[in-house]
């Protein structure tokens, strides 16, 4: 169930709203098999009739609390190469420049990754203040967006598309750049295993005909983590 809040109230106070934070495998895209300590902030600008994620019960936490639960996860995280992943919801909503300026702070040497919808990336053109951002636009100004931010997006940032595909036309991504990495994950749609599979076999299809495409399946879920 997804919740949709405004941006006035998710990006003022001392407080993010946080779902859940937890340490695991992350199952998706580019770092997939990496071990991550995710942090699901709460809400959502959109209303995907498919959203599996329940943001109806969070705690209002500050960057430091959220950071000291971070540490105690994971205890050697600033000795190694280690991932934080800001997931939703849609992250980029609660987290501004301010805030993740805090977390440099408060967690220094971690590699911070960013999974959005895309669709508030006019606010982060030029941003350094982060490692990975994933880029899953669901609507088609979403997407709009997304190819404008990747147009000027710094080298140092990794970029990913990801794409949660039944069909649908991808040729409006064709104008994003060739460093931009392109994943393609089957959409799941619950307690109706026959179009899942309808739609695995279509990316399955798709990608073997569009090899700038990479298969991407949730892992995380195959394995039984979080
Ligand atoms: S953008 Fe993602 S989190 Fe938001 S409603 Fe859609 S699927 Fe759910």
């Amino acid at each position: 169930m997804s919740v949709v809040w405004s941006l006035a109230e998710l990006e003022q106070g001392p407080t993010l709203r946080v779902a859940e934070i937890f340490h695991s495998i992350q199952g998706e895209g580019a770092a997939t098999g990496r071990a991550a300590t995710f942090v699901r902030l709460a809400g959502c600008n959109r209303a995907c009739e498919f959203c599996d994620t329940d943001f109806s019960t969070f705690a209002e936490l500050t960057v430091e609390e959220i950071a000291q639960i971070v540490r105690e996860l994971n205890p050697r995280i600033g000795s190694r190469r280690a991932i934080v992943v800001f997931t939703g919801g849609e992250p980029t909503l609660q987290l501004t420049r301010e805030r993740l300026v805090v977390f440099r702070r408060e967690l220094p040497g971690v590699e911070f990754h960013v999974e959005t919808n895309g669709s508030t990336l006019d606010r982060w053109q030029g941003t350094d203040w982060i490692e990975r951002l994933t880029v899953s636009p669901k609507t088609p100004e979403d997407a709009a967006t997304a190819l404008r931010f990747f147009e000027c997006a710094r080298s140092s940032l990794a970029v990913d598309l990801k794409i949660v595909y039944d069909g649908q036309n991808l040729a409006p991504f064709d104008a994003a750049p060739r460093s931009i990495g392109r994943y393609l994950q089957p959409k799941a749609v619950a307690n109706d295993p026959k179009t899942t599979a309808r739609n695995i076999e279509k990316t399955i299809r798709y990608v073997k005909e569009n090899p700038q495409w990479t298969l991407s399946l949730q892992l995380h879920k195959t394995l039984g983590l979080r």
